[in-house]
């Protein structure tokens, strides 16, 4: 794609809960700004760049969106997916007013049920709904100008004190929490295939002399596998979280640690 100097964008809502369609409207506003870095929205596909999608593509917005689409001008004509709904049908991933091709019977993942059902996506921003600061940074990496103007930062919550859990086991609780740290990222089918995955491969880590290093190569063996760059992001995701939350249950009962 080349380099764009602005970027004029059609927002269009496919069945978005509208939750999505607001932190949208944020980055317009003066305190985000985000016209300061040449994204503009207007009123017409015909005038578009881009076609900033949000919400599941619902049957009803299955003909809109495709016609939307048809009437930008042929180049560079780029897809952004805002939220989960947009990137994989989100919750509503299973719900019958969702328009799906791909087979419904198979459990095949990343899950679709989005956009990415009819057009080629460019940039998925995932989040329900994702952060204004989210989507400015998914329109940066689009234009080109991330790598010159921002870091790469990973912000966390405040780690809260926990209790210990009285009525499932350690590693039940570290799967739990690898599982509300996923949700952040990913869309709720998803989530727990690739959890499901990255379970196995830690099962396969157990018992060997240097655990971490051998779940290290199992990940990386996956990923080179796994053509999806939004399921290596999350089993690299998911193994950097689980040493984490892995060596605060260490700390707080060395003895009831036996997992791998
Ligand atoms: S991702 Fe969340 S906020 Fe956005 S449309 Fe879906 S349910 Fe609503």
């Amino acid at each position: 794609m080349s380099k764009l100097k602005s970027i004029w964008v059609f927002h269009l809502n496919t069945g978005a809960c509208n939750g999505c369609d607001i932190e949208v409207l944020d980055i317009f506003t003066p305190y985000y700004d985000v016209e300061r870095l040449g994204v503009k929205l207007v009123g017409s596909p015909r005038h578009a760049h881009a076609l900033l999608v949000t919400g599941p593509l619902t049957r009803q917005c299955v003909y809109a969106a495709k016609r939307a689409y048809e009437a930008m001008p042929p180049s560079p004509r780029i897809v952004i997916a805002v939220g989960t709904c947009a990137c994989s049908g989100g919750i509503f991933y299973d719900s019958y007013s969702i328009y799906r091709v791909s087979p419904r019977d198979t459990l095949e993942y990343p899950r679709r049920g989005g956009i990415e059902e009819i057009l080629p996506v460019d940039i998925y921003i995932p989040g329900c709904p994702p952060r204004p600061e989210e989507i400015l940074y998914g329109l940066a990496l689009l234009k080109g100008i991330v790598e010159k103007r921002v870091k790469q930062e990973y912000q966390r919550e405040e780690e809260e004190s926990i209790t210990l859990p009285e009525n499932i086991t350690i590693e039940e609780r570290i799967k739990l929490d690898l599982r509300c740290s996923l949700r952040k990222i990913v869309g709720y089918f998803d989530r727990d295939a690739i959890l499901e995955d990255f379970m196995k491969l830690v099962e396969k880590a157990k018992d060997t002399d240097n655990e971490e290093a051998v779940l290290h190569n199992l990940v990386e063996e996956y990923c080179r596998k796994v053509s999806d760059s939004r399921i290596r992001f999350c089993i690299r995701f998911l193994e950097k979280e689980y040493w984490r939350v892995r060596r605060r249950y260490e700390e707080m009962v060395p003895s009831k640690i036996n997992i791998a």
